[in-house]
């Protein structure tokens, strides 16, 4: 029997265990987003949620635990694999201390505190959720973090149950232990609060409450802030100068902040959208899908990175995504050497032609870039929208330097790959590993999946840019160098 056979068997003879198979995970996320689990298992008791890991794990199923899903972005395609989710939600009081099952809500844990007049947790009234999330995510709001209270964690690292006291839980800004440790599960917690007046307490988490349901209105389908704010003692001096000593909060400056600047409020792809009055704050407004969601998500990240040089990080956990399209890597790291060739590149070197009748490098890179578009782009273009579709032959013939309007500007011939690559890669780096398999049928080479043409274009095109920033180097050394190779021959 295959694990994929075997997880089912296993897992259905647990009991307090409920099994869906292909389950819409849209129904489970708050984007209200993600294609189905092969399954989704819901254990009652924390001994079902326990006998669920040991059945995935000897299965080697590929799994994953979900909590709320209220800070989820699941692949359109699902996840492949079984998802589990824990619902024990008992709390327990006694004295300054409360006992919570990973399961509970994160409100029904601050209800319980206020009510027997516990302080702390007020301030994160309104976060949605389940208690064992918001612990693997140290979450927070208004200046305090559950990690301020958590004294021990109990929970299961596929072999034992075991208990962690807070320092061991390595707590961090919407970190933890747990974050790096994904085959480790969340069983229950103790926390400890000091005292304070319910009444009090209730009203300041009604005030709260208020705020944040204007800023995230109930039905809204989102995941709270997409991304982390930046502490800003790890921001380049440079950077730091930029920001506005008004707008640091305990030390961090809201990603919010960076992302206003790139003007990004408001913008839209299909049913994504960025608010329009919180920068940090991307909706589904309807029928958005994950790849419209990603796609924003990437934007957003480019537009700071180009502004200010830094990499925005998302808060939000990926499912169904986690691993790569093949050579997906090795094609993006092309646009770093692109921006490098713009911006150390004399326009002299970019127009320097080997040998009369041989083209100039500005040629040779618009040459790349039509064959970019016309072969590599539009065939992946077709392989994901359509099952199978005809791949037309790449005709080299077709390309004329004039049709594309090209006018001799070599940092336009740069850019304009440039820009080729950088939209492609934010459509391919949405996609999930499976996506890998999808083919189309050419004429010559019969049968080519995505995979193979990822891994074709990656060879090809490093080849080709590693050989023009070669040249340039050897040109800028030796310039009076002839033609180094007389069988390079870009012309063909
Ligand atoms: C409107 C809105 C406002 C928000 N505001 C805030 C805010 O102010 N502050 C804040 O910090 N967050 C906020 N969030 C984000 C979100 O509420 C938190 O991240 C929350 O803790 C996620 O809980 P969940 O049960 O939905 O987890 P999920 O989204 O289902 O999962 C989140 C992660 O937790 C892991 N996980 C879940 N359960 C367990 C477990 N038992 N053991 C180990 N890992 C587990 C999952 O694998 C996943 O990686 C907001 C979200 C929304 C939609």
């Amino acid at each position: 029997m295959s694990s994929t056979d075997e997880a089912p068997v296993r897992l259905a003879e647990i009991p307090d265990l409920q099994l869906t198979r292909n389950e819409p995970l849209s129904r489970h996320t708050r984007f209200e987003i993600g294609g189905p689990a092969s399954i989704y298992a819901e254990a009652r008791t924390e001994a079902a949620f326990v006998e669920a890991m040991k059945a995935v794990n000897r299965s080697h199923v590929r799994h994953v635990v979900a909590g709320s899903g209220t800070n989820l972005v699941v692949a359109d395609a699902g996840f492949p694999g079984v998802v589990l989710t824990f619902t024990g939600d008992a709390i327990t009081a006694e004295g300054n201390r409360v006992t919570v099952q990973a399961g509970a809500s994160l409100q029904s844990l601050v209800d319980s505190a206020i009510a027997h007049g516990l302080k702390g947790l007020d301030s994160m009234t309104g976060i949605p959720g389940q208690a064992g999330a918001a612990i693997y995510g140290n979450a927070g709001a208004y200046g305090n973090s559950i990690s301020d209270f958590v004294r021990e964690v109990r929970f299961f690292d596929g072999d034992a149950i075991r208990t962690f006291d807070n320092a061991a839980c390595e707590f961090r800004y919407r970190s933890s232990v747990f974050k790096r440790h994904k085959d480790w599960v969340i069983l229950s917690a103790a926390l400890e609060f000091q005292s304070g007046d319910p009444t009090a307490l209730a009203e300041r988490a009604a005030q709260i409450h208020a705020v944040r349901n204007a800023k995230y209105p109930p039905g809204m389908r989102c995941a709270g802030s997409i991304f982390k704010n930046l502490i800003l003692a790890e921001l380049p001096a440079r950077v730091r100068a930029m920001v506005p000593p008004e707008i640091v909060k305990g030390g961090k400056v809201p990603s919010a902040w960076f992302l206003d600047v790139t003007g990004v409020k408001g913008m839209k792809s299909g049913g994504i959208h960025v608010a329009d009055y919180h920068a940090n704050l991307i909706f589904n407004a309807g029928g958005g899908t994950a790849r419209e969601l990603r796609q924003v998500i990437n934007e957003l990240k480019r537009r700071v990175r180009d502004r200010f040089g830094i990499g925005l990080e998302e808060e939000v956990q990926y499912v169904g995504f986690d691993e790569r399209l093949p050579a997906l890597d090795t094609l993006a790291s092309t646009p770093r050497i692109i921006d490098e060739l713009i911006s150390c590149m004399p326009p002299d070197d970019l127009n320097w032609q080997p040998a009369p009748g041989r083209w100039c490098i500005a040629e040779v890179l618009m040459h790349l870039a039509h064959c970019e578009e016309v072969c590599f782009v539009r065939r992946t273009r077709d392989m994901l929208d359509q099952s199978d579709p005809p791949l037309a032959p790449y005709n080299v013939d077709e390309f004329t330097a004039a049709d594309w309007g090209f006018n001799g500007d070599g940092l336009a011939a740069l850019a304009r790959l440039h820009d080729l690559r950088r939209t492609i890669l934010d459509m391919l780096e949405t996609q999930p590993a499976t996506s890998g398999s999808r083919a189309g049928a050419h004429p010559d080479l019969g049968r080519i999946t995505l995979a193979e043409l990822l891994n074709e274009w990656a060879f090809h095109d490093l080849g080709h840019i590693r050989q023009i920033a070669e040249i340039v180097r050897v040109r800028r050394f030796y310039p009076d160098m002839g033609p180094f190779r007389p069988l390079y021959t870009v012309n063909p």
